[in-house]
């Protein structure tokens, strides 16, 4: 069998991996705690499963238009107005089967090969291989000071003749910090004048913590939506735990939302109506729901901080939103994909090494799940690392003797 040098060299996500291998060991009766997953546990809101019962139960299931239902698209304008203070035409909006596939149509949409496109480490796994899968060229950005937050004059040594645009992600997507409004104003501003497109990959924005607000991009640029460069991607995934529903949205231009619809339209006509239908629900039911998920995310994060601020050598950055955290595994290994293994296969946890997401010696902890996974989870990590803590631990009924420190 031959395949594409391409594709070939595309890799594995790691994260789906990884769940997958967890999903296997479970099925074989071991007590996995997944702290890699980034979805929580939550079940839909009721008016995203009533509205899309609804749709199936008339039988109708058909096509939709390319772009997204005309209610579903109205119902992303009304959140775009409350939520962004910007008041966009249904031209200017394309929903998808998920942010991903959003930001993938968005890349092959805009980039020629040999395209450079700015991504700021630590970043979402699939954006270098999004823009490698179109020939496009990933210019990685890291913090000097191996912190989370990047630095423009760091953007600014990247920016080429060929690059045609930068992704920011904040509340980001391993860290969980949000970059300062002082960056964004400056990427925006500067990116405007040079016609350079910024992607505002927005999924985690209402899952802020602490009293802390988020800002819209559109408060930076002084240009309309058509002549603006700023494009925003949100999607419902993260906002109301709607992985499994797999829909998500861009906000754009409309020369280039038409370009996007053409390239969807002969890849995967448009995303399901019946979930396009949830969306809508979602979207226009009661968002008490988005505030009690950020409020049990909250909670959660605060008790992983405990947890990892009396484990020995490891540093944390305290996250400002998200689901997520990054600490700092240098003083147990500087090799974090041999980490994981080791704690998948001693402790049996997951945990996502840093190493995907541009931070080698990291790993990327989840606080989606439960407090127990949480307590229990970290718990079973200090086991396996730290020399100081107790070398025996129950896993179930399962004792465990630490033979390896
Ligand atoms: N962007 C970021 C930063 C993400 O973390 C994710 C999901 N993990 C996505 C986009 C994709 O979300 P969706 O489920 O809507 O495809």
């Amino acid at each position: 069998m031959t395949v594409s040098q391409l594709a070939k060299s595309i890799a594995e996500s790691p994260t789906l991996k990884l769940t997958e291998e967890a999903r296997l060991l479970r099925e074989k009766g071991e007590a996995v705690i997944h702290l890699g997953a980034g979805e929580p546990k939550n079940r839909a809101p009721i008016s995203a499963i009533l509205s899309s019962a609804a749709k199936l139960n008339t039988g109708d299931v058909k096509y939709t238009p390319t772009d997204g239902t005309p209610s579903l698209k109205k119902a992303i304008i009304k959140y775009t107005e409350e939520n962004y203070d910007r008041v966009v035409a249904p031209e200017n909006v394309i929903v998808s089967a998920g942010a991903k596939q959003s930001v993938f149509n968005l890349l092959y949409s805009i980039l020629n090969p040999q395209d450079e496109v700015i991504i700021l480490a630590p970043y979402w796994v699939s954006y270098p291989e999004m823009v490698r899968m179109v020939y496009g060229v990933p210019v990685i950005v890291k913090p000097e000071d191996g912190g989370f937050y990047p630095r423009m004059e760091d953007v600014l040594k990247a920016v080429s003749s060929y690059t045609k645009a930068i992704i920011v992600n904040s509340p980001n997507n391993p860290s969980g910090v949000m970059y300062p409004e002082e960056f964004i104003a400056q990427i925006i501003e500067f990116c405007e004048k040079k016609g350079i497109y910024v992607i505002m990959d927005d999924i985690y924005h209402k899952l802020v913590f602490d009293g802390k607000k988020w800002p819209s991009c559109y408060q930076y640029t002084k240009k309309d939506v058509e002549s603006s460069h700023v494009i925003v991607v949100n999607g419902i995934s993260k906002l109301y735990g709607m992985t499994g529903f797999r829909i998500g949205w861009t906000i754009a231009n409309r020369n280039l939302v038409t370009v996007m619809t053409n390239v969807q339209g002969q890849i995967t006509t448009t995303a399901s109506v019946v979930l396009q239908a949830a969306a809508e629900g979602a979207l226009t039911g009661l968002q008490s729901h988005v505030e009690m998920l950020r409020l049990t995310l909250e909670n959660n994060r605060n008790v992983m901080m405990q947890e990892l601020q009396s484990f020995s050598g490891i540093k944390t950055t305290k996250p400002d939103g998200t689901y997520y955290c990054l600490p700092d595994f240098r003083a147990y290994s500087n090799d974090s994909v041999k980490l994981s293994q080791m704690l998948l296969k001693k402790a049996l946890v997951v945990a996502v090494p840093g190493k995907e997401f541009g931070m080698e010696g990291y790993l990327r902890l989840s606080y989606a799940g439960t407090i127990k996974e949480i307590t229990e989870g970290v718990a079973r990590i200090k086991w396996a690392l730290d020399p100081n803590s107790p070398n025996e631990i129950y896993i179930g009924d399962r004792k465990l003797v630490r033979d390896w420190l």
